[in-house]
């Protein structure tokens, strides 16, 4: 990797990514070496069989866990050697993360979700609830609980979530995972103007249309990824996509 992927251009720069879990003796290689890096703006999915290390990387890049070995920076900090401090900071102020199973909390209102990583920030922001509510397609429906909305709106709200701070990365383990594939494709849909507003979005999917809306793919198996800028032609393996794929054969 060379000296100008530090720079300004990239949100991501990620060397030699190994993370090492212990269970009793035994140890878990879930992260085996993965080097890519992501630059501002892109879109990029990564695919790979289950157990391949997907959400332990992604888990890595949103400062949730610490690799064993390799370093990252993230948007030019360098992450791995910060204090919790700083990567909270980063986790807060940077970096949005959209789970497979929405996380919102069940006792407060969908605004009130969309608000609680603002608070957290001390900050004060209706005017960007308001804002965000409406980008996701959701103004209506603010004052709901959780439990009150369909699967893809649950999404919305937790994406709406995820921006409330501003990031300039958006990172998402399987967001459509739990939702049927038109309401999936409402997600897609989403994440691509997102994409075209300028945020970085990195996404873990087994969705080969979300899978094909990302401009570039990574390709993780056991742990470790081959080269990137995967062509098209691998994901249909990786997928064990059955149908014919939505996007363009190879
Ligand atoms: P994926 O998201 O691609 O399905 P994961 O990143 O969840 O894969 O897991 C990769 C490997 O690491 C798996 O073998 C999994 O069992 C193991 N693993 C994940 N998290 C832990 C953990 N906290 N402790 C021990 N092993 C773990
Ligand atoms: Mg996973």
């Amino acid at each position: 990797m060379n000296a100008s992927s530090s720079g300004n251009g990239y949100a991501v720069t990620a060397v030699a990514l190994t993370k090492i879990y212990r269970r009793g003796r035994e140890q878990v290689r879930a992260l085996d070496n993965v080097t890519f890096e992501a630059r501002k703006g892109e879109f990029i999915a990564v695919v790979g069989p289950s157990g391949a290390g997907k959400s332990t990387l992604l888990n890595i890049l949103g400062c949730m866990d610490a690799p064993t070995s390799g370093t990252l920076r993230l948007l030019g900090n360098p992450v791995e050697n910060a204090s919790e401090q700083e990567r909270t900071l980063l986790r807060r102020e940077r970096i949005g993360f959209v789970f497979q199973h929405f996380g919102l909390l069940p006792t407060l209102t969908v605004a009130e979700n969309v608000a609680l990583p603002a608070f957290f920030a001390r900050r004060r922001l209706d005017h960007r609830v308001k804002e965000l509510l409406e980008k996701v397609g959701l103004s209506h429906r603010g004052r709901h609980r959780p439990h009150e909305l369909s699967g893809g709106e649950m999404q919305r709200a937790a994406i709406a979530r995820a921006l409330v701070n501003g990031p300039q990365i958006l990172l998402a383990d399987e967001p459509t995972g739990n939702l049927d594939s038109a309401t999936g494709n409402t997600i897609i849909d989403l994440f691509r103007q997102l994409n075209v507003e300028g945020l970085t979005i990195v996404v873990v999917t087994h969705n080969p249309a979300l899978a094909a809306a990302a401009r570039r793919q990574i390709v993780l198996r056991d742990g470790t990824n081959a080269p990137t800028g995967h062509v098209v032609h691998d994901l249909k393996a990786v997928l064990h996509c059955q149908t014919s794929p939505p996007w363009p054969e190879a």
